[in-house]
């Protein structure tokens, strides 16, 4: 999509979050990079108070109303400077999907706005260490006892675990794919643990680690939807938000391999002239872009059908399918450019390389989403797609966003 297309609010915003990134953000990244299992709940804030993990929260509750478009642009400017810092919003941009699609009121006037200030990260915890894309053959239980619910079971790779408040946590209730429901938890309630940090190849900076619960208590208003929604709260927001944010996250990185290839292969010297002017390095350079265009393209249309409400099931899973896909090859022809010099961790070319492979199993892996493009192309998808089902709950509920509705974009929140 041509920048020309943008409206000036969301040309605004995207100035605004380069601006915050590259003041913020850039001058934590080596130190994030050199503590893999440590975690900079400072800078995590610091971006919380920004707002923007409310983009498309209710003005009624405090949030920016900003809608889908803005969230992708907050998430891709992020991810540009840092995937870490991307990852950790677009995670609890996840988190509240959920209390927006499925919260009763009680549980919105609680928690969005304490979201929208930035003093409550929420996440969701749905994957375990035995099954993964299998949501159905989740082990951990919930069991009644007078007005709470008992919980108890392992959850893995939670996005936020070691810094959120407040855990979406997506267990087994009874049997079949009517046997999930899901439930709030605060992260300091008794019984929830936070197993020791595992490091990771990339995404340093950001947690996702395990957290364990053992006979929690949580009482019975803590339900999110009704019992038996557990699996509609873990399919809706993976679909509609899930594959956005981690589509988004690629693209920041994409960028982030463009401009980085560009600036070395426009000053490295090679025969006596610039290593561009070697055939084979602009012909790369000049894929790399194509890639990025289109997978904007995919991905702002999509948001922006989001935001229209319109039917685009199929366009999330090929934003998410196709952000990732190409920026990998970016990445692996970023390093072919960069040669021995890409080796070495003083440039960002090898970080970037370690950080786009996080994009494939979140939201569901690129097997998946092939699965699921397969079934709408031959007609076998099963039931209404979820940007129809929740339609209401998508397009901001006051129109059109325009920045006087968020003031806090005015200048970005240092206190
Ligand atoms: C950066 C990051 C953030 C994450 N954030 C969260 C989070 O916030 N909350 C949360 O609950 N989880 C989160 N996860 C976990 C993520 O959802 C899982 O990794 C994902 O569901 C895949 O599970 P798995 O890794 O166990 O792979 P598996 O499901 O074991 O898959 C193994 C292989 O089998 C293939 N496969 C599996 N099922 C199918 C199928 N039906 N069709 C075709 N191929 C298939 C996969 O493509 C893959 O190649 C995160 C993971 C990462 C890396």
């Amino acid at each position: 999509m041509s920048d020309a297309l943008l409206t000036e609010a969301h040309k605004a915003l995207r100035d605004q979050v380069r601006a915050f990134a590259e003041t913020e953000i850039a001058p934590r990244v080596a130190a994030m990079e050199d503590s893999p299992t440590s975690f900079d709940h400072e800078l995590a804030a610091l971006i919380a108070r920004q707002g923007w993990i409310a983009a498309t929260v209710d003005s009624a509750y405090g949030g920016m109303s900003a809608g889908h478009l803005a969230k992708t642009i907050i998430i891709e400017e992020l991810s540009r400077v840092s995937g870490a810092m991307g990852a950790m919003v677009q995670a609890s941009q996840l988190g509240v999907a959920k209390i927006v699609h499925y919260g009763t009121e009680e549980q919105k006037r609680t928690w969005l706005p304490q979201v929208a200030d930035g003093t409550c990260l929420p996440t969701i915890a749905v994957t375990e260490p035995e099954s993964g894309s299998h949501v159905l053959g989740m082990q951990s239980t919930a069991h009644r006892s007078g007005n709470d619910y008992i919980l108890n079971g392992r959850k893995a790779f939670v996005g936020n675990s070691h810094i959120g408040h407040l855990h979406g946590v997506v267990v087994r209730t009874g049997p079949g794919s009517r046997g999930l429901t899901a439930f709030l938890v605060e992260s300091d309630r008794p019984g929830v643990q936070l197993e020791p940090y595992q490091p990771t190849m990339g995404l340093r900076g950001f947690s996702f680690g395990d957290i364990t619960f053992t006979n929690c208590r949580v009482p019975a208003s803590n339900m999110i939807g009704d019992i038996g929604d557990g699996l509609s709260v873990a399919y809706s927001s993976s679909v509609l938000y899930g594959r956005l944010n981690l589509a988004a996250v690629a693209l920041g990185l994409h960028q982030a391999v463009l401009e980085q290839t560009v600036g070395f292969a426009s000053t490295r010297r090679r025969y006596g002239k610039p290593l561009s002017l070697l055939s084979p390095v602009g012909h790369k350079i000049g894929e790399m872009h194509a890639r990025l265009m289109t997978a904007r393209l995919t991905t702002y249309h999509a948001s922006q059908l989001l935001d229209a409400g319109q039917p685009c099931d199929p366009h999330l899973l090929n934003a998410k399918y196709l952000n990732y896909e190409s920026a990998r090859t970016s990445a692996g022809a970023a390093m072919e450019i960069h040669a021995a010099a890409g080796l070495r961790t003083n440039l960002p070319v090898e970080r970037l390389n370690r950080d786009v492979q996080h994009i494939w199993a979140p939201a569901g892996t690129g097997d998946v989403q092939l699965h699921r493009l397969a079934e709408f192309a031959l007609g076998t998808s099963p039931g209404q797609q979820w940007s129809q089902r929740l339609a209401d709950k998508l397009a901001p509920a006051d129109g059109p966003w325009s920045p006087h509705r968020t003031p806090v974009l005015a200048h970005y929140q240092r206190c």
